[in-house]
């Protein structure tokens, strides 16, 4: 394990806590063009600890989904390393960072992604399934989860039976179903009204701060992020606290 990094070699760490979340070190991506790459991210560095909630603002088309899907372990970069609770990914076998993106991270995404042949109940069932709970486990945990979301009503309703703000939350429950420890959401309210979009922030920041998830959001509402505990931008390709 000579990859796994301590809090002393990444950023100063708060008291009590051993390595960041994620660590993102010197992290580049570029994309093949005709003619010059096109250089997305170009040395970016990013850490993120337990409890905390980062936004992401940025304009359309400076890297927002890039950095998340890094982080995510989707992709792997070009240059740099990523590190999930201290241990560097950009190395490991394609089985073991999806092992690792099953166990420790959560996506929600725009549009909710929710199967639409399932209830709300059993869309949250079916990551823990897949993780090995049984199906009462599962259920009980999904059930509490869309309950504490203000679903308690909604769960037997399949994604067409809800408003979009419900439809997020279910895809909120869902991704910390599994109770991951980085919860990647790219632009969670950005097809909903302000009305519904606070709600649903609100709900995810809840339940953030009462799991201790590390949470990055990318927004473009910037009162909503304000309301959380650091802001960062993407400039030049690299990560800037605003
Ligand atoms: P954002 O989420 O901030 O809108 P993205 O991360 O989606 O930005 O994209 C950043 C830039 O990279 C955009 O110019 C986009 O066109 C380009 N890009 C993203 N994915 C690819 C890809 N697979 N191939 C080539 N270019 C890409
Ligand atoms: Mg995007």
């Amino acid at each position: 394990m000579s990859d796994v990094v301590t809090a002393e070699a990444a950023v100063a760490a708060p008291a009590g806590e051993e390595a960041p979340v994620l660590w993102m070190e010197k992290v580049e991506r570029r994309y093949a063009e005709a003619g010059a790459p096109l250089e997305i991210l170009k040395g970016a560095d990013f850490a993120i600890w337990p409890g905390e909630t980062v936004a992401l603002i940025a304009p359309s088309g400076t890297g927002k989904s890039t950095l998340l899907h890094l982080a995510g372990l989707l992709e792997a970069p070009d240059g740099g390393e990523v590190y999930i609770s201290g241990q560097a990914t950009s190395k490991l076998a394609d089985k073991e960072r999806t092992r690792i993106r099953r166990l420790e991270i959560g996506f929600v995404y725009q549009f909710h992604h929710l199967l639409p042949e399932f209830s709300a109940l059993e869309n949250v069932i079916l990551p823990q399934m897949i993780r090995g709970l049984t199906y009462k486990e599962a259920k009980d945990r999904a059930s509490e989860l869309l309950t504490y979301l203000g679903l308690g009503e909604r769960q037997t309703h399949r994604p067409a039976e809800m408003s979009g703000g419900e439809q997020q939350r279910v895809a909120i429950a869902r991704a910390v179903a599994n109770a991951p420890r980085l919860l990647l959401a790219d632009e969670p309210t950005g097809n909903l009204d302000p009305k519904t979009a606070d709600h649903v922030f609100s709900a995810l920041g809840q339940l953030v701060r009462a799991s201790r998830l590390a949470a990055v959001v990318a927004t473009h509402n910037m009162d909503l992020a304000g309301r959380m505990d650091r802001r960062v931008t993407i400039r030049d390709g690299l990560i800037v606290e605003l």
